[in-house]
């Protein structure tokens, strides 16, 4: 599913094609016990899925584009959330004319390549806890 080398914290990440690319990340942070740091990436996809929380309504908006795309960046953050890793991953993905769409990342489906660094902070614990007034998940420190 994925493949990496390491030097202390920093990871080199290389997602396998044709993988779900929140599946493949998860996986790497429960095996590799990161339960706190920063991801930077680019790769290319045939699918992703968006999340948009209106805050008016507090409802979900999810949106999947189902083309081939370029990741032209993607940016995230691990917590731990219940003493699971916790996700939170951007993306902007740009389509064969060049015009981009982004945002929160349900998921995505590799078709190419989706080279990742991930920088861990083994001293640092952020938790997660459920906000009433946002209906999100935020930080606890
Ligand atoms: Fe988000």
């Amino acid at each position: 599913m994925y493949q990496f080398i390491q030097s202390g914290d920093h990871y080199i990440l290389s997602l396998d094609n044709h993988v779900s690319l929140m599946e493949a990340l998860t996986r790497f942070c429960t095996e590799q016990h990161i339960l706190s740091g920063v991801i930077g990436g680019l790769g290319a996809i045939n699918e992703a899925t968006f999340r948009f929380l209106d805050p008016a309504t507090r409802k979900y908006v999810d949106k999947t584009f189902a083309e081939q795309m370029e990741i032209t960046n993607l940016t995230g953050n691990i917590s731990q959330k219940d003493g699971n890793p916790y996700l939170h991953v951007h993306i902007t993905a740009s389509r064969r004319d060049y015009t981009c769409v982004g945002g929160h990342l349900l998921d995505a489906k590799i078709n190419g390549a989706c080279e990742l660094t991930v920088d861990a902070c083994p001293s640092l614990h952020p938790g997660r806890r459920a906000d009433e007034e946002t209906g999100l998940n935020l930080y606890r420190f």
